[in-house]
């Protein structure tokens, strides 16, 4: 090829780039790639050819390009090759000028580029070391495919992808599609492995790794037959004992699911270096290390829920992002709400026992107090700047709330009536894009009633209703429940917020004197009532949200909320029970319920053995707000918790029984963090001191689970030799997610010299920031050494961000939610509103932060007297 740079002209003034989205004046038809990838490299070079269809003249092509070098160009129409002149495009473009207008019709472009080899922050094309070996692996979601290709990275291009790797001759290359040649080694010690053209993808699904992998084969599954396989780093294979045994079933639940057989025509697991990283690339699906391998010795039930969850969720994406894809990132919930609601329900299926519901009302819960802030947003979110594609990825409302809204119109449909809509839908649209409009049709033709109208009011609006209820029992009528809805506030707006309503299915539970009964409604407007037309007699019990299945919190008439109370919440389930506690504790934080009455509450529920009591009561306790009671109140709280808490936190113990169930394991973790960290218990401090130092020596003197735990504990009292232990374990430990845990229990010593060391190590250029940065969050998390780490921040910011990937960079921006008093908030507002525009995601993640640290400003305020008045009392 002639470089651009002789052929062309010299340019007069470059043209501007566009602001977000690429032009439509031209679209791609397909991609033919070759890539020469080192994995010991920093660089891979690239030639890249695009079918395209030209829609209008135009003399100047634009595509997506992240730090990549153009060498040449040139461009193929109606018989004639020109040379293309490429203009820069900023952080996000690249353009390609010709001396004439390109006609309509069809043409080639074909370019000639260098990119980078990534080594920091997992991101595009990446390189990681494994004992002394290098691997290269990719990750593009949402925008990274162009750091690797010169393409159209917008998501409803989707069209057929062509890969070529020039490898060393001892590599193992796989990507998307099976290899279809492997050329013999030349030379210079490089063979060419071509792969099979993929069916229509868009670019930030394509993927590839190169390395001197183990392949280890796994048979075939499903309906088709499929292959599968797990692509490992050398002599790990031993590890993947669980994978192998767990992988076939998690698909055929899918297929079984949507009753179509699995969509591609392999499966390759490809193992990546980190937790980061995993990502559902068709046919070469990546998951993380700490997931997939698990040591014999190490298969917990946490290890082996970790492993099936994520990879059930990535699987489903082959239905819910891959086969049927969204249009635009706005509608990014079609791809992760829908993947993390059917992995909940197909767990549930495959394991009853894990009682994944109970688990998973966390999740909802977590969305429902997210959306309690003024600031946050609907599930479809539009996208019109570059920092909205991170804040797209928001864990609260795109994945919790939108999975739980899905559920709660599942149930109001049916479970197969649901099903079959989302059948048609992926039958009717495999291998296209969408958006929530063709999903919402689908769903309303199958149930003949107007599901588009209904789920809209969730997917557009932001925030959660409350729903208050009363009961009203008149003579010679039936029971009826008088119901009305608002918009709940964690923290009163200022001014007056817009009157917004939902469409909100709602199915009650009611007992009494004759049988339980259940009733459902739609409730449409702002009040409503619900007949129990059923009801034998006036019940003496009513819960409004049946299994806790509806997004929408319950406010309910004072009689009504007794005689649960008086119930002891006998009657209800353990997710229902959850709900109603989370619901007064948000009452009471937000001031809309006495807190000191939510406070009583504690001791009993602590009492009560069960895990959604026992949590909801460790729940209750953070209304004493430990982060900012003046110095002269700890002893009070310290004492609530010798009360309350470690009675049942050493009645647990720190080792795991035999027989024992896993409620009962679950809560070991919480109630020991909660009496040693918080309670300081010394006889529970003095044995984690005693066991963490064991476990330096003999790893399985303590359940994996439990080490986390047990080192942030023992850090706590910890002194020097014992901190001198811990760095030189991170040290030699190998896999970073066992280093991050290790350098999170670095951030929990008290003594500020050790703190400081600590945060010194992070910068110190001996370990990845990406591995160490937990440290902080250890560190600024304690009231005692929060000033130390905040300070720290604040002078290494701009080292932290440059060396941290996108979505921990943001993650900074959680800081200020830590504050509770108004210099430090605004101290903390000050520093971190200029330096958000430039860290992708962060705005929203200051602005959450920001509103939090209000919320505990006023809260504190409002609430310092009844705080006080039940500590006195301890
Ligand atoms: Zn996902």
């Amino acid at each position: 090829m002639t470089p651009a740079a002789q052929a062309a002209p010299a340019p007069v003034a470059d043209p501007k780039p566009p602001e977000l989205r690429l032009p439509k004046n031209v679209r791609p038809v397909r991609y033919a790639v070759e890539l020469t990838v080192v994995p010991t490299q920093d660089t891979f070079q690239g030639k890249m050819d695009i079918e395209l269809e030209v829609a209008e003249a135009t003399s100047l092509i634009w595509l997506n390009a992240t730090e990549l070098k153009v060498s040449s160009a040139q461009l193929s129409a109606g018989g004639n090759t020109v040379a293309a002149r490429s203009v820069p495009g900023g952080a996000d473009f690249v353009g390609f000028a010709f001396d004439k207008p390109v006609a309509p019709g069809a043409a080639r472009l074909s370019v000639s580029y260098e990119g980078v080899i990534d080594k920091e922050r997992t991101q595009g094309l990446y390189r990681e070391k494994e004992k002394d070996t290098w691997y290269a692996y990719t990750v593009f979601e949402p925008v990274d495919a162009r750091r690797v290709f010169p393409c159209f990275d917008e998501p409803h291009y989707k069209v057929p992808w062509r890969l070529s790797l020039r490898v060393r001759a001892g590599d193992v290359a796989l990507a998307n599609a099976p290899v279809e040649s492997q050329g013999t080694p030349a030379a210079d010690g490089m063979k060419l492995v071509t792969f099979a053209e993929t069916p229509p993808f868009p670019s930030y699904l394509i993927a590839f790794v190169v390395g001197p992998f183990d392949v280890v084969d796994a048979g075939t599954f499903g309906r088709a037959k499929t292959p599968l396989r797990f692509i490992v780093p050398q002599g790990r294979r031993e590890e993947l004992a669980y994978a192998l045994k767990s992988t076939a079933r998690l698909v055929t639940a899918l297929e079984d699911y949507f009753d179509m057989p699995y969509p591609f025509t392999k499966l390759d697991v490809a193992v990546v270096p980190r937790y980061r990283g995993t990502m559902e690339h068709p046919g070469l699906v990546a998951i993380g290390q700490p997931l997939a391998l698990i040591s014999p010795k190490e298969e917990t039930l946490e290890r082996r829920q970790w492993y099936d969850r994520t990879t059930l969720h990535e699987l489903a994406h082959y239905w819910f992002g891959d086969l049927v894809t969204m249009e635009w990132w706005d509608d990014l919930w079609l791809n992760e709400s829908s993947a993390s609601w059917l992995e909940a329900k197909l767990i549930d299926k495959l394991e009853p026992s894990w009682k994944e519901p109970e688990d998973r009302l966390g999740e909802q819960l977590f969305a429902l107090q997210t959306d309690g802030l003024a600031s946050s947003h609907p599930i479809r979110q539009s996208i019109t700047s570059r920092t909205d594609f991170e804040s797209a990825f928001d864990n609260s409302i795109t994945y919790f709330k939108g999975s739980s809204v899905l559920g709660m119109f599942e149930s109001w449909m049916g479970e197969e009536t649901f099903r079959r809509g989302l059948q048609r839908y992926m039958r009717q649209y495999a291998g296209k894009t969408t958006t929530a409009k063709e999903l919402l049709a689908a769903l309303s033709a199958e149930s003949g009633r107007d599901v588009a109208a209904a789920m809209s009011t969730f997917l557009d609006q932001p925030g959660a209703p409350v729903v208050s209820v009363d009961l009203q029992c008149d003579k010679g009528q039936a029971p009826r429940l008088k119901l009305s809805q608002t918009r709940f506030f964690a923290n009163k707006p200022q001014g007056t917020p817009p009157a917004q309503h939902w469409q909100i299915p709602i199915c009650v539970r009611y007992g009494g004197t004759g049988p339980q009964g259940r009733a459902c409604t739609l409730l449409t407007e702002p009040t409503g009532e619900l007949v129990l037309s059923e009801a034998k007699a006036c019940p003496t019990w009513v819960f409004a949200n049946e299994d806790a299945r509806g997004y929408y919190r319950v406010a309910y008439s004072e009689p009504l909320r007794q005689q649960l109370v008086k119930a002891n919440l006998k009657p209800l389930t353990p997710r229902e029970r959850g709900a109603m506690l989370a619901d007064l504790r948000s009452f009471a934080s937000a001031g809309q319920f006495p807190v000191a009455e939510a406070l009583a509450m504690a001791p009993g529920l602590l009492k009560e053995q069960d895990r959604a009591s026992t949590e909801a009561g460790v729940a209750m306790l953070s209304l004493l707000r430990p982060d900012v009671l003046p110095d002269a109140w700890m002893p009070h709280y310290e004492r609530v918790l010798q009360k309350l808490v470690v009675p049942r936190a050493k009645a647990l113990g720190w080792k795991d029984r035999p027989g024992e169930d896993e409620d009962t394991r679950k809560l070991r973790n919480q109630l020991l963090w909660f009496a040693t960290l918080y309670g300081k218990d010394p006889s529970l401090l003095a044995e984690a001191r005693t066991l963490a130092k064991a476990w330096l020596e003999d790893p399985s003197v303590v359940s994996p689970d439990r080490v986390g735990t047990l080192l942030s504990s023992a850090a706590s009292v910890g002194d020097r030799a014992f901190f001198d232990a811990l760095v030189s374990k991170a040290r030699k430990e190998q896999q970073p997610e066992k280093r991050g845990m290790l350098f999170y229990a670095l951030g929990n010593f008290r003594d500020p010299a050790l703190v400081r060391e600590a945060l010194g190590l992070m910068m110190d250029g001996t370990f990845p920031l990406r591995d160490s940065w937990g440290l902080l969050f250890g560190v600024i998390n304690k009231r005692q050494t929060r000033p130390i780490g905040y300070a720290f921040l604040k002078e290494n910011f701009d080292k932290l961000t440059a060396g941290l990937g996108a979505s921990e960079a943001q993650g900074l921006f959680n800081v200020p939610g830590f504050f509770c008093d108004k210099a430090a908030r605004d101290d903390a507002q000050a520093f971190f509103t200029p330096r958000a525009s430039h860290v992708d995601g962060a705005p929203l993640v200051l602005t959450r932060s920001l509103e939090r640290a209000d919320l505990c400003i006023s809260a504190w305020e409002r609430d310092q007297a009844a705080i006080t008045g039940f500590l006195k009392r301890y």
